[in-house]
């Protein structure tokens, strides 16, 4: 008779051995989750597109040839393919991708007054780069078994006015993920973390930091009774990443202190 296995204690370094390219890894959420892959024992090159960024974190990390940066323009089908084919050439292989870079700023203006170019500019920054570096790493991904994160957001399923650009790109990357599960799959899986309210102040480069400004109300406006951190996504995407989730594909995970699900009524 089979019987079930022993207790186990969790792994405590569930990315051992693994290698995770982030793109817009040097600031921000990007960098939270370049911090959780360390601190799970992979290692990880990041791409930015602001060289002083990448460089800092290195400075900062001190953790050797576990982290390396490269400048990166994910809207560049080139730089991506360079990119990529830097993190497969350094480390040997890659285990995970996660799609993170973006025009973070959601607030594009009257629908009446945007140009086609500036919303040309969110679908190449914020969806089209998605495509590009999961084409460009799947070969290596589905070698090792791997695992691709994508960044959407909460604004995919809410919204305010003026966000139209930033909105359709994120609902975009939550449909591309279930697509690509299943065309990827059983080799690579693919999730999307949708992310509420994270800010991302002290987690800029050196020059550019200081304290979010954040009220008690701010916080308390969250069923959880805070903002989110980086950090509080990374564990997250480190989940995603590791064996752990062996089971989990094609999916959202909303992490926003339980905004998505407050009733609000004047
Ligand atoms: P951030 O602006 O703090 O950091 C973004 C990083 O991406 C920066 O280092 C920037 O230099 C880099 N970047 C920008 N354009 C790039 C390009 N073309 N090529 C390469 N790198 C580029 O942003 P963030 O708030 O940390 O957001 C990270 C991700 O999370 C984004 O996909 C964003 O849409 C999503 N998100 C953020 C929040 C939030 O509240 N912070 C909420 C929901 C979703």
């Amino acid at each position: 008779m089979p019987t079930p296995p022993p207790i186990q204690p969790p792994d405590p370094l569930p990315l051992k051995g693994r290698v995770v390219l982030i793109t817009g890894g040097a600031q921000g959420i990007g960098r939270g989750i370049a911090q959780g892959v360390l601190g799970a024992g992979g290692s990880v090159l990041i791409g930015d597109a602001d060289v002083e960024a990448g460089e800092a974190c290195l400075a900062e990390w001190n953790v050797g040839e576990a982290a390396r940066f490269r400048e990166l323009d994910v809207s560049k089908e080139t730089s991506v393919r360079r990119f990529v084919e830097h993190g497969t050439k350094t480390f040997g292989r890659v285990d995970g991708l996660v799609n993170n870079a973006a025009i973070a700023d959601p607030d594009a203006g009257p629908l009446e007054s945007l140009s086609l170019a500036d919303w040309n500019r969110y679908m190449a920054v914020n969806l089209t780069s998605v495509l590009l570096c999961c084409r460009q790493a799947l070969p290596s991904l589905r070698e090792c078994g791997g695992s691709v994160v994508n960044l959407a957001s909460t604004r995919a399923l809410m919204s305010e006015a003026d966000t139209e650009p930033y909105a359709t790109a994120k609902g975009g990357i939550v449909a591309f993920t279930h697509a690509l599960a299943m065309s990827a799959g059983p080799e690579v899986r693919v999730n999307v973390i949708s992310p509420g309210w994270v800010p991302t102040e002290q987690w800029q480069k050196p020059g550019d930091r200081k304290p979010p400004k954040l009220t008690r109300k701010d916080h308390a406006q969250h069923p959880a009774g805070r903002a989110g951190t980086p950090m509080d996504i990374a564990h997250l995407a480190v989940y995603l990443l590791s064996e752990q989730s062996a089971f989990v594909t094609g999916q959202n995970f909303v992490i926003d202190g339980g905004m998505v699900r407050k009733m609000v009524y004047a």
